[in-house]
């Protein structure tokens, strides 16, 4: 049926009037009663969504880090290989610079190891040693610090001296404010002249778990880990006979290695100097596939380069993708390389740190204590339609640390909201492998980092500034921090005193 030429012209006026009237009456309302933002990235948004919810591309990328190359663990030959992936994955999506950057370290290499208890029974107790543990030959009385609180370990530093203490995995011992890390109970042991260290795994049926002692290289004393069970039975047997005898022998090896970053660019066509970064580090622990922690968030920065190389194809700033080496023994990787590029630090907008992203519960945003950042984040939250939290913290434990004490703007991909247990679960143990990670998670990270390295990149007035030393002083001088500033701060000065004797 033929319509005339006046019912036509009718008829578009009508769409026009009708398309005018919704925009203007009827666009949908969000929850807080505003306008919902207009989103000037939807296409590329829509075009990086359909295509990480239509490919099995990261899953299969975490199946061959985890299946094929085991750990990734510094020295291992799973290292190098899953580098050599990487670096051909980043060449094969369009990356640009792709390159490994060495990075030397004092390495270390798992021997064997036995703990026994010698008085007032004889038991063998199964156990791990710790990464950086020094080889050792060690007769010692246990002494039992539980949570292992610091106060305790001041209060008891008499009776912790030439003692090998006992302390759990408990993130919050005696509800404590802030999180003390393994690495602090460890060097509150150093500190009270302990000579050996056993660390108890607080969940039940984990096994042992692993974690890095130490300062830039060796321990000073040797420390293993042991399951919960095991620790609980050191524990009862400690209070029943009133001391306990133990003898622990290893013959770990800490020699020179070499690791690897590997990076790759998608360079900006406005402003190639200006960066944005996005990273995670790719060695697990010796122990297990470290599926979840880390590389459920290595192969997300991965699939997030795959598709911002595919489709933002007129980014304004270069986005470079960094996948770090050697993070589980003391975040060398990446402290070398902010190291090595300290003349592009001012011009990096900001550093995202993925670390263990698509095993995380939560895809919230915490930053490194950025205010004026916070806002930026809210507004993309409404224009991606997409819930997130935004939080605001400081802690030393991924490579978004070296960055944050340079004054780089950073912040990571994670829980804001914090699940009850806490602590890391299957994190460090043998069963944080390929079966805990779902397909869910790793897409969510994956489009959620490439969506926000977008926005970053494209943000015209990006409103934080790299910090001065003392404005990075500033931020880390609140009192939770200041105490861990303090014990690290004399921890150092320990390790520093005992080489300045041994040489
Ligand atoms: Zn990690």
């Amino acid at each position: 049926m033929k319509i005339s030429r006046l019912v036509q012209v009718a008829l578009a006026d009508l769409r026009t009037f009708l398309s005018a009237f919704i925009s203007v009456h009827l666009r949908p309302i969000s929850e807080g009663g505003n306008m919902a933002t207009q989103n000037p990235h939807l296409a590329t948004d829509q075009k990086i969504i359909g295509d990480v919810y239509t490919s099995t591309e990261v899953m299969d990328n975490l199946t061959v880090l985890c299946d094929e190359f085991g750990s990734r663990f510094g020295g291992t030959p799973g290292e190098k290989q899953a580098a050599e992936f990487f670096k051909a994955k980043m060449e094969a999506y369009g990356l640009q610079n792709v390159h490994f950057e060495e990075v030397p370290y004092e390495g270390w290499r798992r021997g064997t190891v036995s703990l026994e208890i010698l008085e007032p029974i004889q038991r063998t107790i199964p156990c791990i040693s710790l990464p950086h543990s020094p080889p050792a030959q060690l007769e010692a009385e246990l002494v039992d610090l539980d949570e292992g609180a610091p106060e305790d370990f001041d209060e008891r530093a008499e009776e912790i001296a030439g003692k090998i203490v006992l302390a759990t995995s408990e993130i919050k011992p005696k509800e404590s404010k802030r999180w003390i890390h393994r690495n602090e109970k460890y060097g509150r042991s150093l500190l009270a002249g302990a000579s050996g260290f056993i660390f108890v795994n607080h969940y039940p049926g984990y096994g042992p778990a692993t974690g890095g002692i130490g300062e830039d290289g060796a321990g000073h004393i040797p420390a293993v880990g042991v399951a919960l069970e095991d620790g609980r039975f050191l524990q009862r047997l400690l209070k029943k006979h009133g001391r306990l005898k133990l003898r622990l022998s290893s013959t770990d090896v800490v020699e020179p290695m070499v690791s690897w970053n590997i990076i790759g660019d998608l360079p900006g066509s406005n402003h190639p100097d200006e960066l944005v970064m996005m990273g995670c580090h790719y060695d697990g622990h010796d122990i297990s596939q470290g599926a979840g922690d880390p590389a459920s968030g290595a192969v997300a920065v991965l699939e997030a380069a795959r598709v911002l190389a595919q489709y933002a194809t007129d980014l304004p700033c270069t986005v470079r993708f960094a996948l770090w080496g050697v993070e589980e023994i003391g975040l060398i990787g990446s402290t070398q390389y902010v190291a090595n590029h300290a003349d592009e630090l001012d011009n990096i907008r900001f550093y995202l740190n993925m670390d263990a992203a698509g095993a995380a519960p939560y895809k919230d945003i915490q930053l490194n204590q950025w205010e004026n950042l916070a806002p930026v984040f809210e507004v993309w939250s409404e224009e991606m339609a997409r819930d997130f939290r935004v939080g605001q913290s400081v802690n030393a434990f991924s490579d978004h640390y070296p960055f944050l004490m340079a004054g780089v703007p950073t912040g990571g991909m994670g829980g804001v909201r914090r699940p009850s247990s806490g602590g890391r679960g299957y994190g460090h143990t043998r069963y944080d492998t390929l079966d805990k990670v779902g397909m869910r998670g790793l897409r969510e990270a994956a489009v959620f980092g490439a969506r926000l390295a977008l926005r970053i990149a494209h943000q015209i007035d990006w409103p934080a500034q790299r910090r001065s030393a003392e404005a990075v002083a500033e931020v880390l001088d609140n009192p939770d921090n200041q105490e861990e500033t303090e014990i690290f701060d004399r921890i150092r000065a320990f390790y520093k005193e005992q080489h300045t004797n041994n040489h």
